[in-house]
């Protein structure tokens, strides 16, 4: 029996093309999904760092969007930066380009930086594959739902599960192969991914173990579940945050009263720079206050123009935006509005089902309470309103 050949220092350099190109989450996420932060680091620099730790990994080149260059890591020594194209394949070409120096005899990974669960086994095998003789490999994971074709919203025939697999990246290939495939790539034709071209050609594309860390950052749920999967031992759970929120706004004649994100009918309103919703306002600092992400005044400063009269459900949706970014979420949040007049209660529901929807959760998640001071105080006096509010939130470990 021969040994499997294997992969060493003697055979030829490895290169990485990291493709950071993709947009937003489909679930919303309102920036790249490479840059979402995924346990303390971004998702890119997940895959960056298993193959910046991979000895036989020498060069690499991460193709990136304009959005995405700002906030690229570091980049390990031998590593460039290529922009992206409008599709895929483009932006392979770019990386090809940028790796024109590289050996005819070299062996490529393409990888799909939305693909934060790169191993140094998946790596291995795929580079002993290439090293046995493969010009192409990939990882490829069984199918374990039944799988049925469609049409339109009737189900059709079952298809048979055992001949198919999910496909995944990264995708191993001897560079010369690659370079040529593309070249002659039609380009009317789609191809999702690298291996697809090379087939095209005629080349069998060899398929190797995938690995269900691997797995790829389409919804904001994968955020959850990868977090689960790469998650340091004992760091796999979210740990619970709090934050409180306070704040106090004087009352005016003849202004309107916003409260919660609500007009309310009053002889008198709040001012201040924005619409001045000093319940929205103390809700904004308290959803801040948990991720430890500063005031409001920090990111909205009052001195700017840009935020007089600015709708305050605003800064609170950037404060639930600055949750999910982080890869956290809201539990819970609960508030208390302290005004003499007008009497809150006939408006608690409508500010409830407000804030609900401002921070996309439940009723059940959002508490609204109101008191009056006794006649105590500035509240007391109809001077001003004020509120306070606690968060509870759920964070990743980081
Ligand atoms: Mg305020």
């Amino acid at each position: 029996m021969t040994e499997s050949p294997s992969y060493s220092a003697a055979n030829p350099g490895v290169a990485v093309i990291l493709l950071a190109g993709g947009a937003g989450l489909r679930a919303g996420l309102d920036m790249p999904k490479q840059l979402a932060m995924l346990g303390g680091k971004s998702v890119l620099a997940w895959s960056l760092d298993a193959f910046a730790a991979h000895p036989a990994i020498r060069s690499g080149v991460v193709v990136a969007s304009a959005d995405t260059l700002p906030y690229l890591p570091p980049l390990p020594p031998g590593w460039d930066v290529a922009a992206a194209g409008p599709e895929r394949r483009l932006s392979v070409a770019s990386g090809l380009e940028a790796l024109a120096h590289v050996a005819d005899d070299a062996i490529i990974l393409i990888h799909d930086a939305a693909r934060p669960g790169v191993t140094g086994g998946v790596i291995d095998n795929l580079l002993n594959c290439i090293v046995g003789g493969a010009v192409a490999a990939v990882p490829a994971l069984p199918v374990t739902d039944t799988l049925v074709s469609r049409t339109g919203t009737t189900m059709g025939d079952v298809m048979d599960r055992a001949s198919l697999v999910q496909v995944q990246t990264p995708q191993a290939f001897r560079i010369s192969p690659l370079r040529l495939a593309h070249q002659s790539w039609d380009r009317e034709q789609i191809a999702t991914d690298d291996s697809q071209v090379v087939r095209a050609l005629g080349h069998d594309v060899a398929l190797i173990d995938g690995d269900a860390r691997l797995h790829k950052l389409t919804y904001a749920d994968d955020l959850i579940k990868l977090r689960a999967m790469l998650a340091p031992e004992g760091q796999a759970e979210m740990r619970h945050v709090t934050g409180s929120g306070y704040d106090v706004h004087r009352l005016v004649a003849g202004k309107p009263l916003w409260l919660g994100g609500v007009e309310i009918p009053h002889s008198h309103g709040l001012a201040g720079h924005s619409d001045a919703d000093v319940a929205l306002h103390a809700l904004t600092d308290a959803i801040l206050g948990a991720l430890a992400d500063g005031d409001i005044g920090d990111h909205f400063p009052p001195s700017d123009p840009q935020w007089r009269g600015a709708n305050s459900s605003l800064f609170l949706s950037f404060a639930a935006e600055r949750v999910k970014a982080r890869g956290g979420r809201i539990d819970h949040v609960d508030m208390t509005i302290m005004a003499e007049a007008p009497r809150i209660g006939p408006h608690r529901a409508a500010i409830r089902t407000r804030l609900a929807d401002i921070l996309a959760l439940s009723e059940a998640q959002v508490s609204v309470k109101a008191t009056t001071t006794e006649g105590l105080g500035f509240t007391g006096r109809r001077e001003g309103i004020a509120a306070q509010a606690i968060a509870t939130l759920s964070l990743p470990f980081e």
